[in-house]
């Protein structure tokens, strides 16, 4: 009997699937372009230099976007989707329906399997898309609430706006001294380095960091790196959301140097990102958007003057054109990189994005 022991042990082993025979489950990397639809990225491919980071990816598929209550999705049903799994109403920040709060891939992956967390904005980190990953509020504009879910959500690593919603609230509560107290290294003015042994926040502006045209800088590229640099210096796997948030405004604002800008900073940092991965081979890296903003196209372009009453086409160039300055109900595109990718071409539903990412962990490990 002793001496069949030993090959039991080894056969119960892998008929049970023991976790001693796999591997850590894959870093997750979820890049969010607020408003980004497939005509912003077109623009990379007219208006930069170089082939866009885009170009990379050979895994893509197209999303829908559409919410319980409305054809066009705003930012928050549609985050709520692809953070929880489930559809809701616009301006719900992850909550159902009837308004009760539902996990998500964050709060999940960090429970079941250990992840360490980071967020990236560059608007307040309690705006609509970061929001939906770590908090549960009937509507959005609740952005002193959201931030007081930020306190307790144990978030390794933040960087974005929206200092006065934790130090100028109208509870007097002083959120950024209460994260000191849990242990966070905060800081104000700048992307200071990161302690790599405590969780680190940046909160650099009073509500939105500046756009693009408004002089941000290299914010949201080196935020990305820094994150990746903190969250990959421990062994536990890291879910990281990095959101470039003005592609929406500029659509908003119908403002064509905007949007271009807007979209060669979000694919420099998608650069970023994607070096990490094939540097990583376990790590998942998915990019995509709430929805598209504007119902941008990338028209042709005309001469100012018209002649005969004509205009004249220039023939090596394109405009970018609005079509309003609001969401619209097209298609966005979804690109994925790395372990688990095959989970992702396809046309589906936002809140599917929720479930192809659980099931890309649970079968990557
Ligand atoms: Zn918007």
């Amino acid at each position: 009997m002793r001496y069949l022991f030993f090959p039991l042990t080894l056969l119960l082993c892998f008929t049970l699937n023991v976790p001693a025979f796999a591997q850590q489950p894959p870093n997750v990397i979820l890049l969010i372009g607020d408003g980004m639809g497939v005509p912003q990225v077109s623009s990379a491919f007219y208006f930069g230099e170089g082939t866009p980071h885009f170009q990379r990816f050979t895994k893509i598929g197209l999303v829908k976007t559409n919410s319980v209550s409305n054809k066009v999705t705003d930012s928050a049903a549609a985050a709520t989707a692809i953070a929880t799994g489930v559809r809701s109403y616009n301006r719900a920040i992850s909550v159902s329906p009837d308004t009760v709060a539902v996990p998500t891939i964050l709060e999940q992956l960090r429970e079941e399997y250990g992840y360490r967390t980071g967020l990236v904005s560059l608007t307040s980190i309690t705006h609509a898309t970061p929001a939906c990953f770590y908090a549960h509020v009937a509507d959005r504009d609740q952005h002193e609430d959201i931030a007081a879910h930020l306190v307790g959500s144990g978030v390794d690593f933040f960087a974005g706006g929206g200092l006065d919603y934790f130090r100028r609230r109208s509870d007097g509560r002083d959120l950024y001294r209460e994260l000191a107290a849990q242990g966070y290294r905060l800081d104000s003015l700048q992307l200071s380095a990161a302690d790599p042994d405590r969780k680190n926040g940046y909160l650099l502006a009073p509500e939105s960091l500046p756009s693009k045209v408004e002089g941000r800088g290299d914010f949201l590229p080196d935020a990305a790196r820094m994150g990746l640099d903190y969250l990959s210096h421990q062994e536990a796997p890291f879910f990281f959301m990095v959101e470039g948030s003005y592609i929406d405004w500029a659509g908003h604002a119908e403002n064509d140097t905007m949007l271009i800008r807007e979209v060669a900073d979000f694919d420099k940092t998608l650069g970023i990102l994607l070096d990490y991965v094939e540097e990583h081979p376990n790590t998942l890296l998915i990019v995509t958007a709430d929805h598209e903003t504007g119902g941008v196209s990338l028209a042709k372009s005309y001469h100012s003057q018209v002649v005969f009453g004509q205009r004249k086409e220039i023939p090596d160039e394109v405009a970018v054109s609005f079509n309003s300055n609001q969401h619209s109900a097209e298609l966005v595109p979804i690109f994925a990189k790395g372990a688990g990718e095959d989970h992702f071409p396809g046309i589906y539903q936002n809140n599917e994005i929720f479930t192809r990412l659980l099931r890309a962990v649970r079968t990557e490990q």
